[in-house]
């Protein structure tokens, strides 16, 4: 029988509640598939640093490095807002990320039918929609140096951040999305701005290189400037298939992205690195794109659909579990279409808490097993 180890890494606030939630569904795919899931736990984000004075200890580092997938739920929350910087909790997603270089930020966009009322726009623009933002992660405005803020001779204050990209960084996230988009709907929309950024132009020139000197001429390209994209993710999203972008416009495009579909609590992510050249492994990194939400803690009522989807991700992704991945998103749209609401989807009427909306989704998976 087939093993998979993945290490789980709650976290604070809601981030163990929905973890939980997606532990159930893992062991249902457990019990009824054919392959085991081995599952480790370890502390990550303020837990880890009441227990242990870091965000995320090298043992936990290790740990990160042998398993197969890293399923991760949310840090932060006020208790820790006065932590020395760099033990802060998101310090300790951001080592992970870094020491791992998960590149590539996958982030879906998808609107339930059964959701379509609860996005902000109107139900024609998304009902349907399925989209996937693929965010350049471990380079760009984010990490450039220079980054600082100096004083001047006449006492003014000057802050900079600095724009970076080489080609390979390049290079390597536009394969991802051509790969991508070849399991969807073969379309790429790259977003930069060429127009005032020389990064914008590297950006394009090596997307259109990787295009034609590696064979991915089957897959449609389109570019586009980030800013028209940002009009166009809201006035027709649904002319999108993969929008692959840099670290800064991409964290931007996809929070617009994710009020398309309704709620925080629905969005799955996946972060992932390069294939190893020997082994093939890519190590992967699977969260909710929501965070520890302090409002919510231990009443029981967070969706645990974001957290459970990025399994499913992690089922496509890292596992090559394409049926099972599919069976996941089947389920979860069911439950959805029967009518299960946790209260930030809810649109009055009764809600049900975490738990329920687990049971929901796994009685639908025992009804398509
Ligand atoms: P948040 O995503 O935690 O919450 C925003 C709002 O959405 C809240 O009203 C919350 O109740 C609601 N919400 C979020 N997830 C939900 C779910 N699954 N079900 C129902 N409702 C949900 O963002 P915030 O309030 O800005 O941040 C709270 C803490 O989380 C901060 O400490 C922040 O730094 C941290 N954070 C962590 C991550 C991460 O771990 N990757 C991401 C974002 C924010």
């Amino acid at each position: 029988m087939a093993s998979q180890n993945i290490l789980l890494l709650p976290g604070d606030g809601i981030g163990p509640e929905v973890t939980t939630a997606a532990q159930r569904v893992i062991n249902w795919f457990g019990k009824h598939g054919t392959t085991k899931f081995e599952i480790e736990s370890d502390l990550v984000g303020g837990a880890a640093y009441d227990a242990h004075g870091v965000a995320v200890t090298d043992a936990a580092v290790k740990r990160a490095f042998e398993a197969d997938a890293i399923l991760f739920g949310a840090v932060g929350g006020p208790k820790w807002d006065d932590v020395p910087y760099e033990h802060r909790p998101e310090a300790g997603l951001l080592r992970l990320r870094k020491d791992l270089d998960l590149f590539a930020n996958l982030r879906p966009a998808i609107c339930y039918p059964a959701l379509a009322n609860a996005s902000s726009l109107k139900k024609e623009v998304v009902e349907g929609l399925d989209i996937l933002i693929l965010r350049e992660l471990t380079g760009g405005t984010y990490f450039g140096e220079p980054k600082e803020i100096v004083t001047l001779e006449n006492g003014d204050k000057r802050a900079v951040d600095t724009q970076v990209y080489t080609t390979p960084e390049i290079a390597r996230i536009a394969r991802v999305a051509f790969e991508l988009a070849r399991t969807r709907s073969n379309k790429v929309t790259s977003m930069e701005k060429h127009n005032v950024m020389r990064s914008g132009v590297l950006w394009k020139e090596v997307v259109i290189n990787v295009y034609e000197t590696e064979g991915y001429g089957d897959v449609q390209l389109e570019h586009m400037l980030a800013d028209a994209g940002g009009m166009q993710l809201v006035r027709n999203p649904k002319q999108f298939d993969v929008i692959v972008t840099d670290n800064l416009f991409g964290d931007l495009l996809s929070d617009v992205a994710s009020m398309l579909t309704g709620s925080l609590g629905m969005l799955p992510s996946a972060s992932l690195g390069s294939p190893d050249e020997k082994t093939g492994k890519r190590y992967s990194l699977y969260e909710p794109v929501h965070g520890s939400a302090p409002d919510i803690t231990g009443k029981g009522i967070a969706n645990p659909i974001a957290m459970i989807a990025s399994f499913g991700m992690c089922l496509r992704y890292s596992f090559g579990m394409i049926s099972e991945a599919d069976m996941l998103d089947k389920a979860i749209s069911a439950a959805l279409a029967s009518g299960a609401r946790t209260s930030d989807i809810a649109d009055g009427g009764n809600a049900m808490g975490t738990t329920e909306m687990a049971d929901a989704i796994i009685a639908e998976l025992e009804s398509l097993a």
